[in-house]
């Protein structure tokens, strides 16, 4: 039997191939596809040309062997991840790199505990190790309960104390960004605004980064994302 290990990849790749070109959602994703499993969501009614042995016996049974047949198809898992790999060093370089020049130094890398406060508080599961660019905010050291989370594609603010500054926002969904310079009760309440194309804005006034700085990361970012050509296998 054919062994997958359910990567998805293939799933998010529909668009390029032909004979699979049908199943494309718009973005290259198969319409099938559940983005918040990573699984197919028609498993059980899933195409033929989804199923590896039945495809076998029904396409190829009499052009060559079973285990040329499993070694092509392991072959294309193989070149999906590894294209998968070099994308996302290539788009974390990029970042670290940005970071490094715009603040001075390397994005934070923190211990275990950070880490994981970091993903399941800050980023409430919805992001991965891998994909952190620097989390940034000490008091996720002492209580982990605020701060900001620079991940490949989002960022994400959580304010322990403030309702409003908790959100998540994909890069490519930020359309414009500028400091909203403002003073309340004579308090100085200087934040960096983000507009995103779904109409939402957002506030971030984390007192710990230089939010002009910050700025200029995201405008970064999103401009990575909006020149689909550099994200393009
Ligand atoms: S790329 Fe290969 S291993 Fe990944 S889900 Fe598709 S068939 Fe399975
Ligand atoms: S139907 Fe299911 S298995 Fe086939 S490409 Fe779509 S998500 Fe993947």
């Amino acid at each position: 039997m054919f062994n997958c290990d359910q990567c998805g990849l293939c799933c998010k790749k529909v668009g390029v191939t032909e004979q699979y070109k049908h199943l494309d959602r718009g973005d290259g994703v198969c319409l099938h596809f559940d983005t918040s499993t990573n699984l197919c969501g028609i498993y059980e009614d899933r195409p033929v040309i989804c199923r590896v042995d039945e495809s076998y016996d029904l396409f190829f049974k009499d052009q060559i062997s079973l285990q040329e047949f499993y070694s092509l198809n392991y072959k294309a898992c193989d070149t999906l991840k590894r294209l998968e790999l070099h994308k996302m060093s290539d788009l974390k370089l990029a970042f670290e790199d940005k970071f490094e020049e715009l603040f001075g130094y390397k994005p934070w890398n923190g211990d275990e505990k950070q880490v994981r406060n970091a993903l399941e508080i800050i980023c409430q599961g919805k992001s991965k190790k891998d994909e952190i660019i620097a989390i940034i905010d000490t008091s996720i050291s002492t209580n982990g309960k605020s701060g900001m989370v620079l991940t490949l594609d989002s960022v994400y603010v959580k304010d322990a104390g403030n309702s409003t500054s908790k959100f998540i926002a994909k890069y490519e969904d930020i359309e414009s960004t500028y400091i909203n310079e403002d003073r309340f009760l004579g308090v100085d309440i200087t934040a960096l605004e983000l507009n995103t194309n779904y109409g939402t804005q957002y506030r971030i006034s984390i007192d710990k980064i230089s939010k002009r700085k910050l700025m200029e990361f995201l405008d970064y970012a999103s401009s990575l994302y909006q020149e689909d050509d550099k994200l393009e296998w």
